[in-house]
C-alpha cells in the first residue's frame, strides 16, 4: 500500500466511525442478560418507555417485561413479542413500541428437565434451584408443556402522574386457567441483583395458542419440559429520559416487592 493509498483508508475508518454515531451498539455474547432500566425504576413509577421493541430485540429473543405506561406484561419467545393486555389477552407489539423495563436473552438451551408430576410454584422453584450449577449466576428458564393450573395477572395502562408500582398493580386484573398447554418465561436472578432486577424467580406466560397469558402469580404443573440457559454475564441499558433522571433513587424501595408485584 503506498504511503498516499494508506491516508486515504485511514480518513475512510474516521469517517466510518463517525457515521456510526456517538452511541455505538453495545457489543453482547448471546449468553448475556440484556436489561432495560431497574426494577427499583420501575417500583417508583418510572413507566415512560426508553427503548423500542424493535431494538430490544437485538440483545435477545427471549425475555419479559412490561411496555409504555405499564401497559400490560411483555413476553418475547423465539424472538417475537407479545402484549399481554389486562385482562390476559395477548396481542401483537409493533416494532416502535418501547419499553420502561425488559430482560432479554438469546436462550440457548443447556440442559433440559422432565417434570412430570403435580408441583406448586414454589416446590417448582426449589426443584430448579436444586438442578442449578450454582444460585450466583443469572439463568434463563423455558418451562413448556401442561400445567393443570395458571393464575396470571396483568395491569392497566397507568395516567400521569404515575403512582409507585405497589399502587398501580392495585389495578391488575388476574386471569385463571385450567389445564392449559403453555410456555413459562423467565428468569432467576442471585441475591445480589436486589433493587436492579428481581431476585429469585420472575415469570410470565403464554398459552400454546399465543392468545392468553400474564404474570404468573401461581401455577401447578401436570407436565412439563424444563430448559436452562446459564447465563454468565449481564449488561444494563439505563433510559436517558427525563423521568429516570429525576427519579430519586436514594429513596428506600417499597416494602414487600414478591411475586405479586413484579413488573
Ligand atoms: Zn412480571
Amino acid at each position: 500500500m503506498t504511503k498516499r493509498s494508506l491516508i486515504a483508508a485511514a480518513a475512510l475508518l474516521v469517517v466510518t466511525l463517525a457515521a456510526a454515531g456517538c452511541r455505538p451498539a453495545m457489543q453482547t455474547d448471546r449468553d448475556t442478560l440484556y436489561q432495560v432500566s431497574s426494577i427499583s425504576a420501575l417500583m417508583q413509577g418510572v413507566y415512560e418507555g426508553s427503548m423500542a421493541v424493535g431494538d430490544l430485540r437485538k440483545y435477545g429473543d427471549f425475555g419479559l417485561g412490561t411496555f409504555e405506561a405499564l401497559d400490560g406484561e411483555m413476553v418475547e419467545l423465539d424472538g417475537k413479542f407479545y402484549q399481554v393486555k389486562v385482562d390476559g389477552t395477548v396481542v401483537a407489539v409493533p416494532d416502535g413500541l418501547k419499553t420502561p423495563f425488559a430482560a432479554v436473552t438469546f436462550f440457548d438451551n443447556d440442559k433440559s428437565y422432565t417434570l412430570d408430576r403435580p408441583v406448586d410454584l414454589p416446590g417448582l422453584q426449589t426443584y430448579i434451584d436444586s438442578l442449578l450449577p450454582s444460585l450466583n449466576l443469572f439463568y434463563a428458564v423455558r418451562i413448556d408443556g401442561l400445567f393443570s393450573n395458571m393464575k396470571t395477572r396483568s395491569v392497566p395502562a397507568q395516567v400521569r402522574p404515575y403512582l409507585p408500582l405497589t399502587d398501580a398493580v392495585k389495578s391488575q386484573q388476574v386471569s385463571e386457567f385450567s389445564d392449559v398447554e403453555g410456555t413459562m418465561i423467565g428468569f432467576r436472578c442471585p441475591p445480589y441483583v436486589d433493587g436492579v432486577n428481581v431476585p429469585g424467580y420472575h415469570f410470565h406466560f403464554l398459552d400454546k395458542e399465543r392468545k392468553r397469558g400474564g404474570h404468573v402469580l401461581a401455577c401447578t404443573t401436570s407436565d412439563v419440559r424444563i430448559n436452562i440457559d446459564n447465563t454468565a454475564s449481564m449488561i444494563m441499558a439505563l433510559p436517558e429520559t427525563a423521568s429516570f433522571y429525576r427519579v430519586d433513587m436514594g429513596k428506600a424501595a417499597p416494602e414487600g416487592l414478591n411475586q405479586e408485584e413484579q413488573g
